[in-house]
């Protein structure tokens, strides 16, 4: 294949993974932007292999069938609440290859003429290496609190920030030996100084920022691999990454931003003793608990209902039995809606999915912005499987986990029902004190269940 075709393929290729970020960024066309992305990947890699001189061509294809499989089956497999665990795992080993890239790529470096290789390239290189460590350990050790090998809670010992001040000077001193001087032993070191940032670095975040740090480990990969293009002198690399840099950074401030937090206090809270979270006890405080049939009835008198989707509506996979129990409310003239919050769930976009899956109208999803003037003309919020989402403390108690954060007006309408197993906290670890209010009803029971005890229930009314 000569250059200006394999050169003309990844114009193609990048053009696709732009089209693919598009897609992305609605509901509607994700999945084709999905597609189109894996097709660009797809060619890309095909590509390669027409166009690239290629050693060890057989343990390449080997490497590429493995990894095919893990990712078919993972995927297959993977639970939608357990999506950010797999995408940190995914991540984290795109930075291990981009570093090792690297490491490769500075093993040929050493062997020949200094003068002839360009210092910028040697900077890359070291850029490489340590964002590409960073993101891979890092990833893990987000990936072992998600999937709970490891307490989801921050952890500190004494001398950490020490340790990790002194990590992060031997990283920039060692990149600069090495830009100066290069040799495969320093770029080995590197690595794995840098694996010890990013161990050091995710270790005090608690379990709710978690999955904001899988992004921004997400925008490091892309900065790793975009300088590994540059390395290899590869433009595909160089667009992909950068596309993957951009996306990442912007998705981590978009989700900092709709939990009222800045990265600093996200990433280095539990240092000083302030943020975070994780595993709060069950109150046992006296509330108001009602049967099915209650709410059912509750429910049939309004007129105006707004469903509050949250965590527990996605474990419980109560979103087909939500949608039925919406279309028969509206059946009966009742006008209702979906709330949806920025950060409900355990991932961007969690709540929208799990709804589109259901073959929720897009019209009936509100964002936050738009619906939370309505809350004070609401009849009855039905919040299923949430709680942080809708807990007032983000506006009252200042040194709360979420103070700060946007919340869904619900304590504005006249009832509140939660559906609920207990009084367990939501993922924040803090009581909620709309759970107490007068006006508040609790429904316990898994989401599921009780969706369809409730549907039952207004359906015989
Ligand atoms: P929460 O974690 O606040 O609450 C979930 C609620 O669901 C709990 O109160 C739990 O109560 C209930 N629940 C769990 N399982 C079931 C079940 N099977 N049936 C019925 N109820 C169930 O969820 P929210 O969606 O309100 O808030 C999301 C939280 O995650 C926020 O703190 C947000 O900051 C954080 N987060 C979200 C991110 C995102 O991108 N979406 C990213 C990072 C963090 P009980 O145990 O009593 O049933």
């Amino acid at each position: 294949m000569s250059e200006t075709t394999a050169q003309l393929l990844y114009l193609v290729a990048a053009v696709c993974f732009i089209l693919a970020l598009r897609g992305l960024s609605s509901p509607k066309t994700a999945r084709n932007g999905n597609l189109i992305g894996a097709a660009g990947a797809g060619l890309a890699t095909v590509t390669v292999f027409l166009y690239g001189d290629l050693d060890h061509e057989l343990l390449i294809l080997g490497a590429i069938a493995v990894g095919t499989v893990v990712g078919v089956v993972a995927a297959q497999r993977v639970q939608m609440t357990q999506m950010p665990q797999l995408v940190a795992l995914f991540n984290g080993v795109g930075g291990a290859a981009a570093a090792l890239v690297a490491l490769l790529e500075l093993d040929g470096i050493v062997d020949v003429d200094l003068a002839a290789v360009p210092t910028f390239t040697l900077v890359a290189t070291a850029f490489t290496v340590v964002i590409g460590a960073v993101s891979f350990s890092g990833s893990m050790v987000t990936f072992a609190k998600l999937q709970g090998l490891i307490t989801s809670r921050p952890v500190l010992f004494p001398g950490l920030p020490v340790l990790f001040g002194g990590a992060l000077i031997g990283v920039v001193a060692l990149s600069v030996v090495l830009v100066v001087e290069p040799r495969m032993w320093l770029g080995v070191i590197l690595a794995l100084v840098g694996l010890t940032v990013g161990v050091l670095l995710v270790l005090p975040v608690g379990g709710a920022d978690v999955p904001i740090v899988i992004s921004l480990l997400n925008a490091f990969t892309g900065l790793s691999v975009a300088a590994g293009g540059y390395i290899l002198g590869n433009t595909l690399l160089l667009i992909g990454g950068t596309l993957v840099g951009a996306a990442g950074t912007l998705l981590t401030k978009l989700m900092a931003n709709a939990m009222g937090r800045s990265l600093f206090n996200i990433l280095f809270g539990a240092l000083k003793g302030g943020s975070t979270l994780g595993g709060g006890e069950a109150s046992d405080r006296p509330v108001r608990s009602a049967s099915p049939q209650d709410v059912a009835i509750l429910l049939a008198y309004a007129s105006r209902v707004i469903v509050v989707p949250g965590y527990g509506l996605a474990v419980a996979q109560a979103q087909h039995t939500l949608r039925e129990l919406v279309d028969v409310l509206g059946e009966k003239g009742i006008e209702v809606d979906y709330a949806i919050h920025p950060v409900a769930g355990r991932m961007p976009g969690h709540m929208n999915v799990l709804l589109a899956e259901a073959q929720v109208p897009y019209e009936q999803l509100k964002e936050m912005s738009d619906i939370n003037g309505e809350f004070k003309q609401t009849d009855v919020v039905l919040v299923v499987g949430a709680n942080d989402v809708v807990n007032p403390a983000a506006k009252t108690t200042p040194g709360a986990p979420i103070y700060g954060m946007p919340i869904l007006a619900a304590d504005e309408a006249k009832q509140v029902v939660f559906m609920k197993r207990s009084m367990r906290p939501g993922f924040a670890g803090i009581e909620n004190e709309l759970l107490f209010d007068p006006k508040t009803t609790l429904l316990f029971g898994d989401a599921k269940d009780m969706m369809g005890k409730l549907l039952s229930a207004v359906k015989s009314l």
